[in-house]
C-alpha cells in the first residue's frame, strides 16, 4: 500500500532523511503515541523475543463478499502469547458484523500456509523496532508499523492498549485490527466529523480524540459507515 498522504503527520515525528528512505520504500508508519508509563516498565511484557515467528495452525473459513483476502497471523516466539488465541481473536475482529466486510464488497480469510494477502505479526519491542527499522521507520519499542504485506504489531500494544483508549483491550486490538487492514483495502486517514459523535476507525485515535468518542469499528451497530473527513 503506498504512503499517500495517510500517515503525514506521523512521519513529520522522525528525522527528515528516514521519512524520504522510508516513503521510497513504499512503507508506513503509523503513530501510536508512545504510552511509556513507569506502569508499563513494570508491566511484565517482554522488551526482546527469538526474532523467528510462528504461524497460527488455524485456518478458517471466509467471511464477506466480493475480493476476498487471505491472511496469515505470527506471532514471535517467545513473546509469551499464543499464536492460535491471537489468530482467533483477530479472526473474529474481522468476521464482526460492525467490520469491514459490512461493505459488502471485501472478505477475509484466516490462513494457516499456502497463498496469503498479508500477515499480521505481533512481535516484541525490539523485534519490531528491527523489522520496522530495517525498512527506514523508527518505532522506538514503542508503536506498530505496516511494512509492504505486512502488519507489525507491538505485543506492547497488543497487551496494554492505548491511554487514548478506555475501556476492554479486546476494543483496541479491534481499532488496532480495523485501522490496519482498513488501509490495506484502500482506506485512507479520516478526521473526526463533530464532537460527541463516534471515531472514525480511520481517524489516528491515538493522536487525541478531537471532541469524538473512542471507537473501534468501522460500521456502526446499524450498519452505516462511521465516518469523518478525509485527512491528507
Ligand atoms: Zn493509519
Amino acid at each position: 500500500m503506498p504512503a499517500g498522504g495517510r500517515s503525514r503527520r506521523g512521519f513529520r515525528r522522525f528525522a527528515v532523511p528516514a521519512t524520504i528512505f522510508a516513503m521510497l520504500l513504499g512503507a508506513t508508519l503509523y503513530v501510536l503515541r508512545p504510552g511509556g508509563t513507569a506502569g508499563e516498565a513494570a508491566s511484565g511484557v517482554p522488551e526482546h523475543g527469538s526474532g523467528s515467528f510462528a504461524t497460527a495452525d488455524a485456518a478458517g473459513k471466509a467471511v464477506g463478499h466480493g475480493r476476498i483476502r487471505r491472511y496469515e497471523v505470527q506471532v514471535e516466539r517467545g513473546a509469551g502469547i499464543s499464536a492460535g488465541e491471537a489468530a482467533h481473536e483477530i479472526e473474529a475482529i474481522l468476521a464482526d458484523p460492525r467490520g469491514w466486510t459490512a461493505d459488502g464488497r471485501d472478505g477475509f480469510q484466516l490462513v494457516a500456509s499456502g497463498r496469503s494477502d498479508f500477515v499480521v505479526k505481533i512481535a516484541t519491542p525490539d523485534t519490531v523496532d528491527d523489522i520496522c527499522g530495517a525498512a527506514g521507520l523508527h518505532t522506538h519499542g514503542e508503536v506498530n508499523c505496516d511494512v509492504g504485506p505486512t502488519v507489525v504489531v507491538n505485543l506492547k500494544r497488543w497487551l496494554l492498549g492505548s491511554p487514548e483508549f478506555p475501556g476492554p483491550i479486546a476494543g483496541y486490538r479491534a481499532l488496532i485490527i480495523n485501522h490496519e487492514v482498513g488501509h490495506r483495502i484502500g482506506h485512507g486517514h479520516e478526521g473526526c466529523p463533530g464532537a460527541g459523535r463516534p471515531a472514525p476507525v480511520m481517524m489516528q485515535q491515538i493522536d487525541g480524540l478531537h471532541g469524538c468518542k473512542a471507537n473501534a469499528w468501522p460500521y456502526d451497530s446499524a450498519g452505516r459507515y462511521v465516518q469523518g473527513p478525509s485527512v491528507q
